[in-house]
């Protein structure tokens, strides 16, 4: 940190380390409650595929939480890098009433709504890019 955070981002950093808080602490719980439906699950081989199922669910909305930590980690890191809330598509700052909702949101309102749509015409893949780093 060069020049300390400005009161602003402070704030955002804030929320953000809040989420991801949030985030952990839920994907936690799940996975206790996973391992104790664990325990009640009896370990002959009629069960597996169930148990498949329910890791299938599992990993499936840990995908999600993980997508979203980070995102988080990325939004912090661009505060670290002071390019935070400047919109990675147009360069255009990301306006602050998006910030306050999505305070790791990459894109304006107006990039974002170009690429979810070119999500659902199947031009893009909604993945959380790895590219482009
Ligand atoms: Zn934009």
């Amino acid at each position: 940190m060069k020049n300390g955070p400005k009161p602003k981002l402070a704030a955002y950093r804030k929320m953000l380390e809040n989420k991801a808080e949030e985030v952990r602490r839920s994907m936690s719980a799940q996975k206790a409650a996973q391992v104790v439906a664990r325990l009640d699950v009896p370990s002959d081989e009629g069960d597996l595929s169930q148990q498949h199922h329910e890791e299938w669910i599992f990993l499936n909305r840990n995908t999600i939480d993980m997508k979203l930590l980070r995102e988080i980690s990325d939004a912090l890191r661009r505060i670290d890098h002071d390019n935070y809330g400047i919109c990675m598509e147009c360069e255009e700052p990301i306006s602050a009433k998006r910030l306050e909702a999505v305070p790791w949101a990459r894109y304006c309102v107006k990039c974002q709504e170009r690429i979810a749509a070119r999500i659902a015409d199947g031009e893009l893949v909604d993945d959380y890019q790895e590219t482009g780093r």
